[in-house]
């Protein structure tokens, strides 16, 4: 048998699933690589997806793994792929543990590197009382106490966004005084309230977040925090 792939997908995430799955349906030999680092991995759920509302990100990894063994020329591979080379038909990809595989397509679905600021608190919340997507976030986080750290007028569109969510949102701009005039109006306006003291880290018991503390000693209390 032939040993070059028809397709080597890059990814194990939504996109490199569905992408095998599709591939599988139509009977291509397809080789699906993953590192197992889904960017939402570390959320509890998922929200707004449509069928899968609210449901465990593992869990839904795991379903689609399962549609995907149902197609006998997909195969999933767990490891990484390290570098490609072009060769005169096909392409070559190199793993991690130095094995190689060839493909006459290469699907890359690597996803994105989302970096969350470096502050105090951040890591252990990150993706769930600590968040960068209202729409992903905001229902589990309705009606609390809200923050967002941000500044100029990326700030202000947050901070302003995130106000459909709760009545109570603070605009932390950690140490930047420099609101426009017009924005601070319309954050008034909107009932968003301004902090500018610096952010020196969060307060809660494990992933949850309670307050916000700041470099003067002081403390805010926020349940759910959006940053960049
Ligand atoms: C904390 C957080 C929460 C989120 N919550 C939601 C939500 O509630 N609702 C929503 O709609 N969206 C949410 N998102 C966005 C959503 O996670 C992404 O849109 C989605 O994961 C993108 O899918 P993807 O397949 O492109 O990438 P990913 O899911 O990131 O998957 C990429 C995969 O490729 C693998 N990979 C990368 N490089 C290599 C390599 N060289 N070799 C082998 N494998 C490799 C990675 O290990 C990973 O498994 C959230 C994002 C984050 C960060």
């Amino acid at each position: 048998m032939n040993s070059t792939w028809d397709c080597i997908v890059v990814g194990g995430g939504a996109a490199g699933l569905s992408a095998g799955l599709v591939l599988g349906r139509a009977r291509r030999r397809t080789l699906v690589v993953d590192g197992e680092g889904q960017s939402n991995r570390v959320a509890d759920g998922i929200g707004g997806l449509l069928g899968h509302d609210t449901r465990p990100p593992v869990d839904f990894y795991a379903a689609g793994r399962a549609e995907l063994a149902a197609h006998p020329s997909v195969e999933l591979r767990f490891g990484e792929v390290v570098s490609g080379e072009r060769n005169d038909d096909d392409f070559t990809l190199e793993f991690a543990d130095g094995s190689t595989e060839r493909a006459r397509l290469v699907l890359l679905a690597t996803g994105m590197d989302y970096r969350y600021p470096s502050l105090p608190g951040v890591e252990e919340r990150w993706g769930r009382s600590v968040f960068h997507c209202p729409f992903c976030h905001g229902w589990e986080h309705r009606d609390e106490s809200l923050g967002v750290l941000d500044r100029g007028e990326s700030g202000v569109h947050r901070a302003l966004l995130l106000r459909g969510w709760s009545d109570d949102v603070t605009l932390l701009t950690d140490g930047d005084p420099s609101l426009e005039p017009d924005d601070v109006d319309r954050l008034d306006a909107a009932g968003v309230a301004v902090d500018e003291r610096p952010v020196a880290g969060l307060r809660g018991p494990g992933a949850n977040l309670t307050a916000v503390a700041f470099a003067d000693g002081g403390e805010r209390p926020c349940g759910g925090l959006l940053v960049p």
